[in-house]
């Protein structure tokens, strides 16, 4: 058995831990001076007051979530064999699900990987790291990762605004390979296109899957409009499955170059037209031109971005549910999505409705959904499913 440093829960806090979740709040661990001695990132084992064991984590005073523990690890060293053996669960699961090697392989405490996320882009792997914790174990982590998967390139996208508030540095580099700036993806049968080094996130959203898949399924003969439509997840499966038109905006000109070439890729560049433009003021001008489409998806960046943010963030997603409605055809669907943690789904279905009422249409909701199956998400920690895809039938 591995000695490490022991931090015990405060008498009577932690319900939620004690329950089973993988997390610890600062105010409810013993802050003894080992505790506040240990570097951001240490590994610990954690006890209840009456000594019951936890488990093994890691600890980051400066974190407000300030213990994330690797879920049913008691013992264990966390080292390559321990790391074989999750990403061994997680690769089992994603093999189930997909034929090929394109899916989201690790989703943090999902797959019992507090702190990492890697998506698989054929023989490209996209790791994400976002805690003290995670980065200091990236080696035998990394080592597992090739024996698991060898994939031809490895590349860190260590440049998310989470790390900051880790004490962590924003780099991004090739940990394996190179980092090509253009590879291929498959999804739902449909050929695109992500830039693993310098797109959004790891370049590529695995998360809206089923939803594009779901709205590609009503688009045949329809007229789509794709606002905030990035490299094309949306607006090229749409017009694969027989769309008449598309329009796509985004403000991204390196995303809209990678969606077009998506488009020809897939033999549908007549249909599909990639502007460059704001939404909102692009609905706008659509609205005033008296133009309308038969479906229409919105799937903006986060408009919540820290708790702060709710109540204006819950504005934006009000007013962007009265234009896109406002452009939405009779008897159109309109799609809405928020990838923001902190918007709970009640209260963005909610801004939804009053959005889109507030255009005299009645509508009713017909699909509630979130990430696909490659986002698993650990059954305590409910609040970290985080998109939220709403799809409404108009009038
Ligand atoms: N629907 C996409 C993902 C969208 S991510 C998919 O299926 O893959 C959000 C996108 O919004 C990004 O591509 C970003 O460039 C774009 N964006 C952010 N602000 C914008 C604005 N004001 N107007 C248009 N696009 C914007």
């Amino acid at each position: 058995m591995t000695s490490r440093p022991l931090l015990r829960l405060k008498p009577r806090e932690g319900r939620r831990a004690r329950a089973g979740a993988p997390w610890m709040f600062s105010n409810e661990i013993e802050m003894s001076n080992v505790a506040k001695a240990l570097p951001p990132g240490s590994l610990v084992s954690v006890a209840g007051d009456d000594g019951r064991p936890y488990g093994t984590g890691y600890f980051n005073l400066k974190s407000l979530i300030s213990v994330r523990l690797f879920d049913g690890a008691q013992d264990d060293e966390i080292d390559v064999a321990f790391f074989a053996k999750r990403l061994k669960r997680a690769l089992a699961l994603r093999e189930a699900l997909y034929a090929e090697p394109y899916y989201r392989l690790v989703h943090a405490e999902g797959d019992g990987l507090p702190g990492l996320s890697i998506d698989r882009l054929g023989n490209t792997s996209v790791v994400q790291v976002t805690t003290a914790g995670m980065e200091a174990l990236l080696e035998p982590m990394l080592e597992a990762l090739d024996a698991a998967i060898a994939p031809a390139n490895v590349i860190l996208r260590a440049d998310t605004p989470a790390r900051a508030l880790e004490g962590l540095p924003s780099y991004v580099r090739a940990a394996k390979g190179e980092t090509p700036s253009r590879v291929g993806v498959l999804e739902n049968g449909t050929r695109y296109f992500a830039d693993p080094a310098s797109g959004q996130k790891t370049g590529w959203y695995y998360d809206q899957r089923d939803n594009r898949a779901f709205m590609a399924s009503l688009a045949k003969g329809k007229s789509v409009l794709d606002a905030y439509c990035y490299t094309g997840g949306f607006a090229i499966a749409a017009a694969g499955a027989g769309a008449s038109e598309v329009s796509a905006l985004d403000s991204s000109a390196p995303a809209l170059a990678l969606a077009e070439e998506a488009a020809a890729a897939n033999g549908v560049e007549r249909i599909c037209n990639f502007v460059k433009a704001d939404v909102f003021e692009d609905l706008e001008r659509l609205a005033g031109a008296g133009e309308k489409f038969d479906i229409v998806i919105a799937d903006p960046p986060p408009f919540v971005k820290a708790r702060k943010d709710l109540e204006p963030g819950a504005k934006a997603y009000r007013k962007l549910a009265r234009l896109a409605a406002g452009v939405t055809a009779p008897g159109g669907f309109l799609c809405l999505c928020s990838c923001s943690h902190n918007m709970p789904m009640e209260r963005f279905v909610n801004e939804c409705a009053i959005g889109i009422i507030r255009t005299d249409r009645r509508a009713t909701l017909i699909r509630q959904a979130g990430a696909g199956p490659d986002h698993p998400v650990h059954p305590m920690l409910p609040e970290t499913a985080y998109l939220k895809t709403l799809v409404f039938a108009l009038d």
